[in-house]
C-alpha cells in the first residue's frame, strides 16, 4: 500500500516512521521498518496502527542512515505480524518491502521451495525477495562497477514476475544503498542535499525537498546519499527528470 525509503546521514528510522503516518490516510492493516547499518539490519513490524510499529521500537530506535518502510494493505496472505513487511530474502542478505500483486507467485514460491529457500510469509511479495538473493548468487562481483551486480539481480528478479510492484530493496553487504523498482504501481524519489528519498507518493517528502523524480514503469533508481542513477530496464543508465514539488 504505502513505501517509504531513506539513504543519508540523518537517521533513517525518524524519517520512515514520520513518513508512514503521512500515508496513512491511504488504509492499512500493519506496517514495519528496516533500518540498516554496518552492525546488519533490524526489522521491526506491527499489526495494525504506526503507533504499534513505534511502540514494538522501545526507547532504543534502530540506528543507521538507510532504510525502507511500508504500511500494508493485505491481498495475499492474513494482516498478521509475519506477514508485514519488510520480508527478507536468502539467509538474510535482501530486505525488501513491495506494493501490488504478483500474479504468478505461487508457481515461483513452488520453484523456489524446491530449491531449499524457506518462506517465513504466506505473501506473494517474500518471492521477489528470495528471487533477487537468488539471482544475486550467481552473479559474479563486478569490481569496477559494484552497484552492477545489484542492479543485475533485482533486474533478473523482476522480470520473472507478472504482476505490479513498486518496490525498495536493501542489500546487507551495502548498508549505503538503496534499490527502487516500479512497474503499475507508483513510486518517486526525493533529491535532497547528501541525501536522497523514496516514497510510493509524495507526501512524505514534502518538507525534505522540494527537488522530486516519478519513476515510470520499468525504471530503476539506485539511491545513495550523494548520488542517484535512474536506468530503464531497456535503455540502461537515463537521465532523470527532476521536477518541482507543487506545496502549498
Ligand atoms: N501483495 C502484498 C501483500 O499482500 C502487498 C500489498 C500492499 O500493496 O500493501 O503483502
Amino acid at each position: 500500500c504505502g513505501i517509504v525509503g531513506y539513504v543519508g546521514s540523518s537517521p533513517a528510522g525518524t524519517f520512515l516512521i514520520d513518513g508512514l503516518r503521512r500515508l496513512e490516510y491511504r488504509g492499512y492493516d500493519s506496517s514495519g521498518i528496516a533500518v540498516i547499518s554496518d552492525n546488519g539490519v533490524a526489522v521491526n513490524r506491527a499489526v495494525g496502527r504506526i503507533d504499534n510499529l513505534v511502540d514494538s521500537l522501545g526507547s532504543e530506535p534502530p540506528q543507521g542512515g538507510t532504510g525502507i518502510g511500508h504500511t500494508r494493505w493485505a491481498t495475499h496472505g492474513p494482516p498478521t505480524e509475519a506477514n508485514a513487511h519488510p520480508h527478507r530474502g536468502g539467509n538474510g542478505e535482501v530486505t525488501l518491502v513491495h506494493n501490488g500483486v504478483i500474479e504468478n507467485f505461487q508457481p515461483l514460491r513452488d520453484e523456489l521451495i524446491g530449491k531449499g529457500y524457506t518462506f517465513q510469509s504466506s505473501t506473494d511479495s517474500e518471492v521477489i525477495a528470495h528471487l533477487i538473493a537468488e539471482a544475486l548468487g550467481q552473479l559474479e562481483e563486478d569490481e569496477a562497477e559494484p552497484d552492477n551486480r545489484y542492479v543485475a539481480a533485482v533486474q533478473q528478479a523482476i522480470s520473472r514476475l507478472r504482476g505490479t510492484y513498486g518496490l525498495a530493496v536493501l542489500f546487507d553487504d551495502c548498508p549505503d544503498m538503496l534499490i527502487a523498482a516500479r512497474f503499475g504501481s507508483p513510486l518517486v524519489v526525493g533529491v535532497g542535499r547528501g541525501e536522497h528519498f523514496v516514497a510510493s507518493d509524495a507526501s512524505p517528502l514534502a518538507g525534505h525537498t522540494d527537488r522530486i523524480v516519478y519513476l515510470a514503469d520499468h525504471q530503476l533508481a539506485v539511491l545513495r546519499a550523494g548520488s542517484l542513477t535512474v536506468l530503464h530496464r531497456d535503455s540502461g543508465k537515463i537521465r532523470p527528470d527532476i521536477q518541482l514539488l507543487e506545496t502549498e
